[in-house]
């Protein structure tokens, strides 16, 4: 009796899993290398596709505080609202949360850090890192690269 349930549990679980996995993939915006040098400028490409990180205190949305939505520079996708947007100190855009959906998490123990990555959910762009020093209420600090964005006055 309990293989029974465990086992139909398990095929549930499976099933449910699958059918994200299609539903992922089908959303997803693939674009081939040559596609993404065409619709990109280099230093969105160089952000975007290849993870790099502007410098701090230079970019354009880093003291940027009007009312809007901020929307992925690759694929238009709309990734954090201007309410959640807050001055953190530490030289790039910093939202406490984001749009639910948007973003996606990696691990990245890249230039010996333990960060989490973030990039769009929809076209796979790096967008920055997301760190637990943020304010209330989610203590949380998306930490994002003003060239993977681009923002939309009064638009939610
Ligand atoms: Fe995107």
């Amino acid at each position: 009796m309990f293989m029974y349930v465990f086992s139909c549990q398990y095929s549930q679980n499976k099933n449910k899993t699958s059918s994200n996995k299609k539903q992922n993939i089908s959303n997803k915006m693939k674009k081939t290398e040559v596609e993404w040098k065409r619709s990109l400028t280099d230093q969105e490409y160089r952000i975007l596709r290849e993870k790099g990180t502007e410098r701090a205190f230079i970019g354009k949305y880093d003291g940027h505080f009007e009312e809007g939505v901020y929307e992925c520079a690759g694929c238009g996708s709309k990734l954090f609202q201007s309410e959640t947007k807050y001055r953190s100190g530490c030289g790039w855009p910093a939202f406490y949360d984001a749009i639910p959906g948007a973003i996606e998490e990696h691990d990245d123990n890249t230039l010996g850090m333990r960060r989490i990555e973030i990039t769009c959910s929809k076209c796979d762009g790096h967008l920055g890192h997301v760190f637990n020093d943020g304010p209330k209420p989610t203590g949380l600090r998306y930490c994002v690269n003003s060239v993977s964005m681009d923002f939309q006055p009064g638009k939610k």
